[in-house]
């Protein structure tokens, strides 16, 4: 009998090995990028221009925080925290906060998916009126709209194999909300998450991070950062790959000139991590035309189903 029992479960075993290998290899476990919905991401770059503008210390600042909460809570993500404190490196102290949604809490493996959701406080690159309100569509709503998205479709999906940490930064423009306009920029929601990285990962650090910033420009052409490059090249290198096969025409191959972003400071604190941009953005970058009309769903999509498709690989 025993034998026999023991022949008999072989005999299944191999059957079900050969049927498995009959099967097409399930290449992106369990994830049907076509959820991911350029259209709903645009409503939301839409929404964040109402709170114009959304640089820290103004009213638009907690109006966007309370939206990217509220759109969290609709999509199920109950762990949701708040990293907040205060910059006193300016004249008036900053409050600032950091939102960080966590998905399947309990993988130790953690990948961060990043962005910032403050902007500038004026179109300080605007020729007729620097004193302008910035919309921010593409700098920086794009990157909430990214996330809050994927945010949607993950919740909707299979658990990926990871477990992902969605990051809002504040501060990204830096202390006086004027990014590059400030000859002394630097970001500050990002460092002061990495100096209290424990808080988050007592155990283990996160094994990777994406950083998204403008990414909804119309015709949008992706180029590998070379900070990114050389600090975590293989990442680099599979989310390019994965891009060009779902979007040729937004992934580009050519390296371009190193950019600061918030994944600056998650690579210094020895998290493999890349950024996301197009930085190439004139004549709008930063002025009273970084509009919506300046997006589009297919931009969105073409990024968006990437990061997908990178959360799923095993
Ligand atoms: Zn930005």
């Amino acid at each position: 009998m025993r034998p026999a029992v023991k022949l008999q479960h072989f005999r299944s075993l191999a059957m079900a090995v050969a049927l498995v290998l009959s099967l097409p290899p399930p290449a992106h476990a369990d994830v049907d990028v076509s959820l991911w919905d350029g259209s709903r991401a645009m409503a939301h770059i839409e929404a964040q221009l109402r709170f114009t503008p959304r640089s820290m210390d103004m009213p638009g600042h907690q109006r966007t925080i309370d939206y990217i909460k509220a759109e969290l809570a609709k999509s199920g993500l109950t762990s949701v925290t708040t990293q907040d404190f205060v910059y006193r490196g300016t004249s008036k102290p900053l409050a600032l906060f950091n939102i960080i949604a966590r998905l399947n809490p309990e993988n130790p493996r953690r990948v961060i998916v990043a962005t910032h959701y403050d902007s500038i406080i004026r179109a300080y690159r605007d020729a007729r009126n620097p004193q302008a309100a910035m919309p921010g569509a593409n700098n920086s709503a794009s990157g909430v709209a990214l996330l809050l998205e994927t945010a949607r479709v993950l919740s909707a999906s299979p658990q990926p194999p990871v477990g992902i940490d969605l990051i809002f930064f504040d501060g990204e423009e830096g202390p006086k909300s004027l990014g590059a306009g400030d000859p002394d920029w630097h970001p500050i929601g990002s460092p002061h998450f990495v100096e209290h990285l424990n808080d988050y990962y007592p155990n283990r650090k996160p094994d990777k991070a994406v950083d998204f910033d403008m990414v909804c420009k119309k015709d949008i052409l992706l180029m590998p950062e070379a900070s990114s490059v050389k600090a975590a090249p293989a990442e680099v290198k599979t989310f390019w790959e994965l891009g060009a096969a779902i979007a040729p025409k937004a992934f580009s191959s050519k390296i371009t000139y190193p950019i600061s972003d918030d994944h600056t400071a998650l690579n210094e604190a020895g998290i493999p991590s890349f950024l996301v941009i197009d930085f190439e953005y004139e004549p709008y970058f930063n002025t009273s035309q970084d509009t919506f009309d300046k997006c589009s769903a297919e931009s969105l999509e073409a990024v968006g189903r990437t990061l997908l498709r990178y959360l799923y690989l095993p």
